[in-house]
């Protein structure tokens, strides 16, 4: 069974914040099956009985989307410095979702959120190999050879970053720009800029065009969609 900090499970049920859920705890108004738990840290699994001032909490249905991300919005639920975030897409989403993994600030595309923390983790694992396919711009005109190296892998920080596809879709020789298109089934940290970096082709722009069986179709930048529970499923 999969289990949650109670303070997550409590306010993934739509009762509250995670800092109120929190607060309520350590004020004691919260029972696990039918004993008062004060201390933070409990993990709870969908066996446990969950109440609130002596209320079961209801377990709120799960829900998936999938967001045309905009460039020049974080992907988070909220930020300190009031930038846009990506939940500010969604505002006909009343459940508490998150994003599954994130896309930079500056980078578009494909991002999907959820309530569901297990799907959520499922898909980041490295071992899990969805692809995701990225089209970036970058300055300069790469060799073929130059992206043959994406397959074995690039050092970046002391970090092997390998894409299992990598190719040129256009070049502009007066610009001296391309675009190129790359198939990862891994999600590390800013890491397709970071593997252009690794061949001296600074990126420009980037968007994640899909992931897994899923596209931009029928989508602009800032609209959103929910999934069909067919493509949940060819997701898990
Ligand atoms: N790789 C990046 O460098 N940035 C992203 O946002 C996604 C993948």
């Amino acid at each position: 069974k999969h289990e949650e900090r109670l303070q997550k499970v409590i306010a993934q049920s739509g009762l509250t914040s995670r800092r109120k859920a929190e607060q309520l705890i350590s004020d004691g108004k919260v029972k696990v099956n039918n004993k008062t738990v004060t201390e933070m840290g409990v993990k709870v699994t969908s066996d446990d009985k969950v109440e609130v001032d002596g209320v079961p909490i209801e377990k709120e249905a799960f829900v998936y989307y999938l967001l045309y991300k905009p460039r020049g919005v974080i992907s988070s639920v909220k930020d300190d410095k009031d930038r846009k975030v990506v939940t500010d897409y969604l505002p006909g989403v009343s459940e508490r979702v998150f994003p599954i993994g994130r896309l930079d600030y500056d980078t578009s595309g494909i991002l999907l959120l959820t309530n569901d923390g297990e799907f959520a983790n499922q898909l980041m694992h490295p071992s899990k190999e969805v692809n995701k396919v990225y089209v970036a711009k970058v300055k300069g005109i790469p060799h073929r050879k130059e992206l043959s190296k994406f397959r074995k892998g690039v050092l970046s920080d002391g970090e092997r970053l390998k894409a299992d596809h990598a190719h040129i879709l256009s070049s502009d020789k007066k610009k001296n720009t391309s675009i190129i298109a790359l198939t990862l089934h891994e999600g590390k940290n800013r890491q397709v800029r970071r593997m252009f970096e690794a061949i001296d082709l600074p990126v420009i722009k980037l968007k994640r065009e899909q992931y897994g069986v899923l596209t931009l179709h029928g989508l602009n930048a800032g609209e959103y969609r929910a999934l069909t529970p067919k493509e949940v499923n060819q997701l898990r």
